[in-house]
C-alpha cells in the first residue's frame, strides 16, 4: 500500500477541488448546507427548490466532464483511473455533493449495468439522457413482504403479445415522485425456485396504470414512494439480459457497485462539523470542547473515521492490483452508516433538549439540522441492506462462520 499520491493526482485533486468551491457557493450559496451526500438513496433532496439547485448543479457536474467519470469514455463518461475516481469521491464527499449529481442511481449502478447487459439499443436510448441529467431513474425492488429477503418479491408480470403486463406494488421507492424511468424487478415464473424466476424492466413512470404515493418519514420529508401497478403495460423491448435472469442482472448491478468502490458516505464532514458545533456550545457548564467526554468522543470518532478511509484505500489498493473486491464492501457500508448515526445522535446529547428543536423552530442551533441528521441516520443504516444483514455477510462470508 502507498499512501502517496503523484503530482498529477495531486494536481487533479487541486483542479476538483477549486472547481466544487466554485460551482457549489454559485448554485448553493455560501456556507449554506448542500443537498446532502447520502449516496445509499437521496432522501435529503428536501423541497422543490433544493431539487431545482440540485438540477442545476448537475448540469455543471455533466458540462465539466465529472457527471460520470466512472464510465468508460464510449459511453460518454469520463473514462478515469480508479485513484482518479477516489480522488473525486474524496473532494465531493468533503464539499456535501452527491457523487452524482440528480441522477445517483442511474450514474452509479442502472447505466453500468445497461453496458454489461443490456442491449445496443437500450444503451443507445438510455445513456446519454442518464448523464445530463435530463431523465431521472428509481429503483423498484423493495416489496412490503420483500426487502432483506428480496429474492421472494411477488410483483408479477406476464407477457402479452409485445409486451410484459405488471401488477403488483413497491415500496420505499427513492425519487419514484421525481423519476422518469425505473428498473423493476418482477416474477415472471411463479413456479421456479424464487431466484430464478425473476426479470429485470425497465419502465417508463408515465406508464398508464401506475400510482406513486409519497411517503413522509419522520423527518417531515417526503423522499420514498408506495408505487402501484395496476395492468401496466412494458414493451418486451424494455426487458435487459434474458427472461426469469434478473437476478443475475441485479447481481451484475452490486458487483458494479463494488468495482466502482462501494457505499461512501461523507462522514469526516460530518465529524468536522461536530467539531464546529462543539466549539459552539456548553456542556456540562464549560465550553464543549473544552470537556474530556466531549474531546475523547471526538478524538474516537476521528480515529474511527480514518480507519474507514484507510480500510477503503486498502481495497481500492487490492483493485490496482487486479483483485476483485469482496464482501469487504459491506465493512464499509456497516460501518460508515453506524458511525455517522452514532456522531449525529451526540450532536443531540451535546445539544441537550436544543437537539429536539425540529428544522427552522424558534432557539434551533445551525436551523435544527443536527436533529435532522439524528432522524435520518437511522434510514440509511436500512436503505442498501439493513446493518443486521451486513452482520450476516460479514460473519458468512468474511469469517467464513456456520451460518445461522
Ligand atoms: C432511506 C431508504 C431508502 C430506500 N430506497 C429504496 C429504493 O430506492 N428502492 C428499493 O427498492 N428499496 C429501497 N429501500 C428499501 C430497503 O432496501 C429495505 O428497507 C431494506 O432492504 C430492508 O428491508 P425491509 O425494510 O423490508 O425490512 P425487513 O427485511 O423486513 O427487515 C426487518 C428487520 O429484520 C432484520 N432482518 C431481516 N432479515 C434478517 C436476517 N436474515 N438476519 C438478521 N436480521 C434480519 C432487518 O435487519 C431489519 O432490522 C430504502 C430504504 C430506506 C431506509
Amino acid at each position: 500500500m502507498d499512501f502517496r499520491f503523484t503530482p498529477e493526482e495531486d494536481a487533479f485533486r487541486a483542479k476538483i477541488h477549486a472547481w466544487l468551491e466554485t460551482t457549489t457557493r454559485a448554485v448553493f450559496g455560501r456556507g449554506q448546507d448542500g443537498p446532502g451526500a447520502s449516496t445509499a438513496s437521496l432522501m435529503d433532496v428536501g423541497d422543490e427548490s433544493r431539487w431545482q439547485r440540485l438540477k442545476q448543479y448537475h448540469r455543471r457536474l455533466y458540462d465539466a466532464g465529472y457527471a460520470a467519470l466512472h464510465w468508460p469514455k464510449q459511453y460518454g463518461g469520463g473514462g478515469a483511473t480508479l485513484i482518479e475516481q477516489a480522488i473525486y469521491q474524496d473532494e465531493a464527499l468533503s464539499f456535501g455533493m452527491p457523487l452524482y449529481g440528480c441522477n445517483q442511481l442511474a450514474i452509479d449502478r442502472i447505466g453500468p449495468t445497461l453496458m454489461f447487459m443490456g442491449t445496443q439499443a437500450q444503451q443507445d436510448r438510455y445513456l446519454p439522457s442518464m448523464l445530463t441529467g435530463e431523465e431521472i431513474w428509481c429503483q423498484g425492488y423493495s416489496e412490503p413482504n420483500a426487502g432483506s429477503d428480496l429474492a421472494g418479491l411477488q410483483t408479477r408480470a406476464v407477457v402479452d403479445g409485445d409486451s410484459f403486463v405488471v401488477n403488483g406494488q413497491k415500496v420505499w421507492t427513492s425519487l419514484a415522485h421525481r423519476a422518469d424511468w425505473q428498473v423493476l424487478l418482477v416474477r415472471t415464473d411463479s413456479e421456479a425456485p424464487k431466484h430464478k424466476g425473476i426479470s429485470y424492466l425497465l419502465v417508463d413512470m408515465k406508464s398508464p396504470g401506475i400510482t406513486v404515493r409519497p411517503l413522509v418519514q419522520i423527518t417531515g420529508d417526503a423522499g420514498f414512494n408506495e408505487v402501484f401497478y395496476d395492468n401496466v403495460r412494458v414493451p418486451k423491448e424494455n426487458l435487459v439480459g434474458e427472461i426469469n435472469q434478473g437476478w443475475q442482472v441485479s447481481i451484475a448491478t452490486l458487483m458494479y457497485e463494488r468495482v466502482s468502490g462501494g457505499t461512501r458516505h461523507p462522514v469526516e464532514r460530518t465529524i468536522n462539523e461536530l467539531l464546529e458545533l462543539a466549539k459552539q456550545v456548553q456542556f456540562e457548564g464549560m465550553p464543549a470542547h473544552q470537556h474530556p467526554y466531549v474531546r475523547q468522543k471526538l478524538a474516537q470518532f476521528a480515529v474511527e473515521a480514518r480507519c474507514l478511509r484507510l480500510s477503503r484505500y486498502r481495497s481500492l489498493t487490492s483493485q490496482l492490483k487486479g483483485k476483485i473486491p469482496g464482501p469487504e464492501s459491506s465493512f464499509g457500508k456497516l460501518f460508515a452508516t453506524e458511525l455517522n448515526l452514532r456522531v449525529a445522535m451526540f450532536a443531540d446529547e451535546l445539544l441537550g433538549p436544543y437537539g429536539t428543536l425540529e428544522k427552522g423552530s424558534l432557539g434551533a442551533v445551525e436551523g435544527g439540522r443536527w436533529s435532522q441528521r439524528t432522524l435520518s441516520a437511522r434510514g440509511l443504516t436500512i436503505a442498501a441492506g439493513s446493518s443486521e444483514i451486513q452482520h450476516n455477510i460479514i460473519g458468512e462470508r468474511v469469517l467464513k462462520l456456520p451460518k445461522g
